[in-house]
C-alpha cells in the first residue's frame, strides 16, 4: 500500500471547489466509482458536500467524445493534431504571435496549465492566454498584487478555526464552499462565543445561523469597509508598530473619512453594531468571494479590505486576515502558473524585463512577449473582430459563460479556426469547433491543483481513459512538437513537468517572490506519485505558514500598501427601462455549466429548474405570481425564468443561477443577459451589477 492509497482506494481531490477536498476513490471493475471523504485530508478531514459526494454519479460514459473529430467527422489523433499544429503555425506566420490565443480553465490541472502556458508565452510569443478563471477572482489577483507586491493568501484554512469573528462579505460559502461553512459550524459549536457575521444584499442560506446579517446595497462594499477603516482610526485602534511596515496609511484613512456610507443603504445602528464588533475582535478573518470580485470595482473592494487588516495589523496571524475563497478547483493553481494573460509564470510579470529574462533563459524559449495579453473579455471581443483567427479552448465554455454571450457564442462561429478540448463535443462551445480532441475527465487524470488556502494536492486516476482520450498536457505538448518545438515540450509524465515547475519557482524565489516551491523540484516519480497535499511555500528553510506577521511584504520598498480607494455605483444605471438590478451566482447543488453535476438525478433535486428570485412588492406590482413565467430582458437579452418570490432579496434586485444553459435549457441562458463591463485593473467581469426590466411572460 503506498500513501497515495488506502485499503485499495485511490486518494484524490474534488474536481468542484477552491476548497480542494481530498477524496477516496474506489473503482470497481464495471466503470463504477466509490467516493467517500478523506478523513487525512487536511481541507476537509472526511467531509464532502452534496456535490462532492455525488462524484460517483457522474462518472459516466454517455455523451462523452471519445475520439478527436474534424468537421463534426471522426477523425484520427495524427490528423486532428497535425491540422491543429498546421494551422496555428500557418497564422503565425501570416499574422503574427497575438493573431492565436488559448482561452483555458480552472479545470484544468496545474501541469496541463503549465504547459500551456509555456507553449503560448515562450514559444509562440504572445501572452494571448487567459482562462475562465478571469470571471471568478481577477480582482483578488489585482488586490492582493496591490497591497502585498504578489499574489498571495495570507492565511490558512486553520484561521477560521481559530478566530473569533469571521465575516463573509461576498461569500454564500454554505452552498459554494460547504465544507468550509460546515468547518465553521463544527468551531461554533465548540466554541459559541465565535460569531458570523454576513454582508450579502441578499438574505442566502450563509444567514441562517449568522449573528448579524447586513444586506448592503448591491456593490457598496467600499463605502462599509472605508465606513471600518475611519472607524479604526477614529478608535485609536490603528497598530503603530506594524504601519512601520505599511505605506499609504494616512491618505487611505483620510479617503475612508470623506466616504458616503448612506449609499450602503444600512441603517446607522447595522453600521455601527458591525463596527463594534469587527473594532473589538482581534482574531477576525474576512472571507470574500464573486460578491466582492464580480464587480466593475472589485480591486477596489478588495483593497478596501486589506486596508482594514493592514491598518490593525491582523494579517498572518492565527485567526485573522483576508481571506479570498476561490470557485474553482484549480483556480490557484493557474494563478501560480501564469496562466492569466497579465502574468508570467510563479508571480513573476511580463513587463518586468529581469523576469522576463530569467524565464527565457530557463526555458531556453525562442519567443517571449514583453506585454500582457488580451484578458478573457476583450480577447472574445478580438475574435469577433477577427484580430484572433485561431483559438483553443480547452474545459470550458464561453459561448454560454462570458458575459454578454450571444456575442461572445457569434464571436466563436466566425472565428477562422476554433479547437476545443474537452470530455463532451455536446457542449455550446464544442459544437462550434472545428476541431474537437477528446480529453481525459477527473477521476482519469493525473496531476496537481492547488486550493485556496495553497495546499497543493494530488489529482489521481482511479479509472481507465476511455476511447482514446488524452490528458491536456500531452494534447498540448504534442501540437507543441508538431510546431517544431520539440525539445522543450518532450515531456514523458505530468511528473517531469511537476519537476520542471518546482525548479522554475526557485528563481521566482531569487527575486524574492513568494510562490517557491523549489523543494519540490527533485521528487522522484514515486514520490510525486505518492504526494500529500503541501502547502506552499516549499523551499530551502520554509514549508506552508502564514505570511506577512513579520511586516516583510514582497513590493519593490518591502511595505504593505494600503490605497485609497472610493466607492463607485456598478457602470451599468439602473433608469426607468430597467429598473431592476440583476445579481447572478451559483446554487448549491450545480456547477458551472452543469456538464457534470446535470448527470446526477440527485442533485438536480435540489432545483429542478432555472429560477429568478424577486421581492413579494415587486411581484405584487408587476402582477407576477408564485411560480409565474417572468420575462427578464437587459440590454443584452431575454430569458424566460420561473419566478421565486421571496424576502430573502432586497427590494429592486433579482437574483438568477448561472448554471442553465443553450443545452438544457435554451430560454435561461443567464450570462447572455449580464452586460460585458469590467473592472479596468483586474479585467474581471461585472457579473453582479447589470441591470434588468421584468414582466409576466405571455406566450406568443
Ligand atoms: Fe468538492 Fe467544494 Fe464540496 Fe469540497 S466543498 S466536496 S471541494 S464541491
Amino acid at each position: 500500500m503506498t500513501q497515495a492509497k488506502s485499503a485499495c482506494q485511490i486518494r484524490s481531490t474534488c474536481p468542484y471547489c477552491g476548497v480542494g477536498c481530498g477524496v477516496l476513490l474506489k473503482p470497481d471493475d464495471k466503470g463504477a466509482l466509490d467516493v467517500r471523504g478523506d478523513a487525512e485530508h487536511p481541507a476537509n478531514f472526511g467531509r464532502l458536500c452534496s456535490k462532492g459526494s455525488a462524484l460517483g454519479e457522474t462518472v459516466s460514459l454517455d455523451g462523452r467524445l471519445l475520439a478527436p473529430q474534424i468537421q463534426g467527422q471522426e477523425s484520427d489523433w495524427d490528423r486532428a493534431l497535425d491540422l491543429v499544429a498546421t494551422t496555428f503555425s500557418d497564422t503565425l506566420a501570416k499574422h503574427g504571435p497575438d493573431s492565436v490565443a488559448f482561452y483555458v480553465s480552472g479545470q484544468l490541472l496545474t501541469e496541463d496549465y503549465y504547459v500551456a502556458n509555456k507553449l503560448m508565452k515562450g514559444f509562440i510569443g504572445s501572452a494571448n492566454i487567459d482562462t475562465n478563471s478571469r470571471l471568478c477572482m481577477a480582482s483578488t489577483v489585482a488586490g492582493h498584487k496591490r497591497a502585498f507586491g504578489t499574489d498571495t493568501v495570507p492565511g490558512t484554512y486553520e484561521d477560521l478555526d481559530e478566530a473569533d469573528l469571521i465575516v463573509l462579505t461576498g461569500s454564500n460559502l454554505a452552498w459554494c464552499h460547504p465544507v468550509l461553512y460546515q468547518r465553521i459550524l463544527a468551531t461554533r459549536k465548540k466554541r459559541p462565543e465565535q460569531k458570523l457575521v454576513v454582508i450579502d444584499p441578499r438574505r442566502t442560506a450563509s444567514c441562517d445561523l449568522a449573528d448579524l446579517h447586513l444586506p448592503l446595497a448591491l456593490g457598496s462594499d467600499v463605502a462599509l469597509f472605508n465606513g471600518l477603516l475611519a472607524e479604526i482610526a477614529k478608535r485609536g485602534l490603528v497598530d503603530a508598530a506594524f504601519a512601520q511596515n505599511v505605506s499609504g496609511l494616512e491618505e487611505a484613512i483620510a479617503t475612508a473619512e470623506g466616504e458616503d456610507l448612506s449609499v450602503t443603504g444600512l441603517s446607522d445602528d447595522l453600521l455601527a453594531e458591525f463596527y463594534e464588533l469587527w473594532c473589538a475582535t482581534e482574531k477576525t478573518v474576512t472571507i470574500f468571494s464573486q460578491g466582492v470580485n464580480q464587480s466593475s470595482s472589485g480591486t477596489d473592494k478588495v483593497n478596501a479590505i486589506t486596508n482594514c487588516h493592514l491598518a490593525t495589523g491582523r494579517i498572518g496571524r492565527a485567526g485573522m486576515g483576508p481571506f479570498s475563497v476561490t470557485g474553482q478547483p484549480n483556480a490557484m493553481g493557474g494563478r501560480e502558473v501564469g496562466g492569466l494573460a497579465n502574468m508570467l509564470a510563479c508571480h513573476l510579470d511580463i513587463e518586468n524585463a529581469d523576469h522576463r529574462d530569467a524565464v527565457r533563459t530557463f526555458w531556453d524559449a525562442p519567443a517571449m512577449p514583453d506585454q500582457i495579453g488580451l484578458k478573457a473579455v476583450d480577447m472574445f471581443k478580438a475574435v469577433g473582430e477577427g484580430t484572433i483567427k485561431a483559438l483553443w479552448i480547452l474545459h470550458t465554455n464561453p459561448a454560454v459563460s462570458m458575459p454578454d454571450a450571444d456575442r461572445v457564442r457569434e464571436a466563436i462561429k466566425g472565428c477562422d479556426f476554433v479547437v476545443v478540448s474537452d470530455i463532451t463535443g455536446a457542449t455550446d462551445t464544442a459544437r462550434l469547433a472545428d476541431v474537437l480532441l477528446p480529453a481525459t475527465a477527473w477521476g482519469e487524470k493525473d496531476g496537481t491543483v492547488t486550493n485556496s488556502d495553497r495546499l497543493i494536492s494530488r489529482q489521481r486516476a482511479a479509472l481507465p481513459a476511455p476511447g482514446s482520450c488524452k490528458p491536456d498536457w500531452q494534447q498540448i505538448t504534442e501540437v507543441a512538437r508538431r510546431m517544431g518545438f520539440g525539445a522543450a515540450f518532450d515531456y514523458q509524465s505530468p511528473a517531469e513537468i511537476f519537476r520542471e515547475y518546482a525548479a522554475l519557482s526557485g528563481i521566482a524565489g531569487g527575486f524574492g517572490k513568494d510562490f517557491d516551491i523549489s523543494g519540490l523540484k527533485d521528487l522522484s516519480d514515486s514520490a510525486y506519485a505518492a504526494l500529500r497535499p503541501t502547502r506552499w511555500p516549499v523551499s530551502d528553510g520554509k514549508q506552508g505558514g502564514r505570511f506577512f506577521a513579520d511586516g516583510a511584504f514582497f513590493t519593490p520598498d518591502g511595505k504593505g500598501r494600503m490605497l485609497p480607494v472610493t466607492w463607485k455605483p456598478p457602470v451599468s444605471k439602473v433608469e426607468r427601462r430597467y429598473p431592476f438590478r440583476l445579481n447572478t451566482g451559483r446554487i448549491r447543488d450545480q456547477w458551472h455549466t452543469m456538464t457534470r453535476t446535470a448527470r446526477s438525478p440527485r442533485l438536480s433535486a435540489h432545483y429542478a429548474e432555472p429560477f429568478l428570485e424577486l421581492h413579494p412588492e415587486d411581484a405584487a406590482e408587476r402582477g407576477i405570481g408564485p411560480t409565474a413565467l417572468v420575462e427578464v430582458t437587459t440590454p443584452h437579452g431575454k430569458a424566460i425564468l420561473r419566478a421565486m418570490i421571496t424576502d430573502r432579496i432586497t427590494k429592486g434586485d433579482v437574483f438568477a443561477p448561472m448554471h442553465w444553459t443553450g443545452e438544457n435549457a435554451p430560454a435561461a441562458r443567464i450570462d447572455a443577459l449580464v452586460a460585458p463591463v469590467t473592472d479596468p485593473i483586474s479585467g474581471q467581469p461585472e457579473s453582479k451589477g447589470s441591470v434588468a426590466q421584468i414582466k409576466p411572460f405571455e406566450a406568443a
